[in-house]
């Protein structure tokens, strides 16, 4: 029976929003990992916060949970733990796992568990209507922050990789096939797996032009890439080396596989300290 990965739900994103286009690039990376064999779909389970991202759950015609504001990735981890057969990816936002949840985040990196984060980031609360987030840059001035924020957003990609982060990735939503690229090996990674989206707001924080002149793939041409189903981004063998790769170069915002080492999940440790000695 040919998969459908779509849903009866009305689309409630803004006209024009990227959150659709990361929505097209999920069923595009799913549909491939099942037709190869790497994933069984009644396997798969998606699980999302809370934001504009989280409405992806009712459009994905997969098993799906929505999970208390910034605390999907503990529910992704139970699911991981009582059931390791399951493939487990879940999608959040800037606010979501920056903001609210970031403690998760940096568990999750230095615990390796295997499952697989996607964070839509817009850097704006663009659910409550533009209120800045943890990613929002310095001075930006919202209904919470009228006279601009004083903070500068923080790196966390330095942060993950400090923590143990197994595989990084950053890819920006208007590249779907550069996109889906992307999620289809941060699914295969074995491990935890963190995949930043960039994901402009066209509502409250409108940088398409921003960062359509400013991303640049670190492999060069993504999409003959990607009708290939290449996955060679040459990534960094340490994981100081690949903060670097992952830095802004000046005014370029690198996009592509940062990381991507294998070593024992957490899951396979658990059940390994549960043998008897
Ligand atoms: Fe998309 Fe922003 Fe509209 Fe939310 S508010 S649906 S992120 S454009």
């Amino acid at each position: 029976m040919p998969l459908n990965l779509s849903t009866k739900a009305k689309i409630t994103w803004c006209p024009g929003c990227p959150n659709s286009q990361i929505l097209v690039a999920f069923r595009q990376a799913i549909e491939s990992l099942v037709a190869d064999g790497s994933l069984k779909i009644e396997n798969l389970v998606a699980g999302a916060g809370i934001g504009c991202h989280g409405k992806i759950s009712d459009y994905l015609n997969v098993n799906t949970f929505t999970a208390l504001h910034g605390r999907v990735i503990p529910a992704m981890t139970g699911i991981k733990c009582a059931n390791p057969h399951l493939t487990v990816i879940g999608m959040s936002g800037d606010g979501d796992s920056y903001s609210e949840g970031l403690e998760h985040l940096i568990a999750a990196a230095r615990r390796n568990s295997d499952i697989k984060l996607f964070i839509h980031d817009n850097q704006v609360f663009a659910l409550t209507t533009g209120q800045a987030s943890a990613m929002s840059p310095k001075g930006f001035k919202s209904k919470t922050t009228p006279a601009g924020t004083t903070e500068e957003p923080f790196d966390a990609f330095a942060v993950l990789l400090s923590a143990g982060a197994t595989f990084v990735a950053r890819t920006y939503a208007g590249d779907i096939a550069g996109t889906k690229r992307v999620i289809e090996a941060a699914i295969r990674h074995k491990g935890f797996s963190f995949t930043e989206i960039i994901q402009p707001c066209i509502t409250f924080f409108d940088t398409r032009d921003y960062f359509k002149e400013r991303v640049f793939w670190r492999d060069g041409d993504t999409s003959e890439k990607s009708a290939a189903g290449s996955t060679s981004d040459s990534p960094a063998t340490n994981p100081d080396e690949a903060i670097k790769l992952s830095r802004k170069d000046g005014e370029k915002i690198p996009l592509g596989i940062f990381y991507n080492v294998e070593k024992p999940t957490f899951e396979e440790q658990l059940i390994n300290n549960q043998q008897p000695k």
